[in-house]
């Protein structure tokens, strides 16, 4: 049976880094600040939204929720950020995805300044954790799952990775990280996608397989080689009608039957999705540092 890696206490283990690092901020005066917009009432992006406040609040980051009504234009929207961008208290900027479809997603992306763009999406950052700048600000998931590899004690230095999806918030920058000559890369990667064919001949040579696809339980035992790590970004809505909710979730692993073979593997939920918290405010504390050493 596999080793089951816990991305609950290593989320847990990270925020209380970041707590102590903001109490090493408030010594220099510094408060790390956040600040999350959400235009429209998607549900999923409320509850988000509200997530994130609250981890701001438990490590000591200051947080301002702006909440939109759904009829916000895009000059509306992008005066907000501007405002943002000014402002000194705060340091990271996080725009809720998705935007009302009056709204170009990119240009609002592109307006964040990029020393305050926390998510890592501006095409600076983007660029910047390409090249392997190491002070470059890295995507929370996918720096959540190099974390969740390094800390569980499975480096990737020298394995071969196989990453299925390809979006650019977790499959393609998860590649770049993996790819890095840098700690938590030097791994030969693959990545995989709707197009690849014999897509499980290519996972089943993997030391390392990563599924981000938004498809439930695709990756089955045949997609792996016994021992392999298996990482589950996907979180996914099943029917349910045993459950109270009506459904329960499920990742883009058939976890039970690849826990049979797996070295390791990590659950859904509580894998991936507390990492992904847990390295935006460590993204909002490496922001206020940065921005109040050049200030
Ligand atoms: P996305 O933008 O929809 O991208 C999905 C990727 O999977 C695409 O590259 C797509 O290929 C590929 N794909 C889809 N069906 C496939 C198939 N049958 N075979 C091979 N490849 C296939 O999704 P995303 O934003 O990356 O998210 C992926 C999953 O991770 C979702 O379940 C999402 O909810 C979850 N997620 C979780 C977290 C977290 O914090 N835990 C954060 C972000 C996302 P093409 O490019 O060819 O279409």
């Amino acid at each position: 049976m596999a080793e089951l890696i816990d991305g609950k206490q290593i989320a847990a283990d990270i925020r209380a880094e970041v707590a102590q690092a903001v109490k090493q901020l408030a010594a220099q005066s510094v408060k790390p600040g956040l600040a999350v917009v959400l235009a429209g009432e998607d549900l999923a992006s409320a509850v988000y939204v509200r997530m994130k406040a609250k981890a701001c609040e438990e490590v000591g980051i200051h947080s301002r929720v702006i909440l939109l009504p759904a009829e916000t234009n895009q000059a509306e929207l992008e005066k907000i950020i501007d405002e943002l961008n000014a402002d000194p208290a705060i340091h990271g900027i996080l725009v809720q995805l998705p935007l009302p479809p009056q709204i170009a997603e990119r240009s609002i992306i592109w307006r964040i300044d990029p020393a305050k763009d926390v998510d890592a999406f501006h095409p600076v950052n983007v660029g910047r954790l390409a090249v392997g700048d190491s002070d470059a600000f890295r995507p929370a998931t996918p720096a959540g799952v190099i974390e969740l590899l390094l800390r569980s004690g499975h480096d990737p230095s020298g394995k071969l990775a196989a990453v299925v999806g390809r979006s650019n918030i977790v499959g393609r920058p998860l590649a770049t990280l993996l790819s890095l000559n840098a700690k938590g890369g030097n791994a030969t990667v693959t990545v995989c996608h709707s197009r690849t064919p014999n897509l499980f001949g290519i996972t089943r040579q993997a030391d390392i397989v990563v599924a981000a696809i938004g498809r439930p339980e695709f990756i089955t035992k045949e997609a792996v080689q016994p021992g392999a790590v298996v990482i589950d970004v996907g979180v996914n809505r099943v029917d349910d009608a045993g459950s109270e909710k009506g459904y329960r979730l499920v990742g883009d692993v058939a976890f039970d039957e690849v826990a049979e073979i797996a070295g390791a593997i990590t659950p859904v939920p509580g894998g991936v999705g507390p990492m992904t918290i847990a390295m935006l405010l460590s993204n909002c504390v490496k922001a206020a540092r940065s921005i109040a050493s050049t200030a």
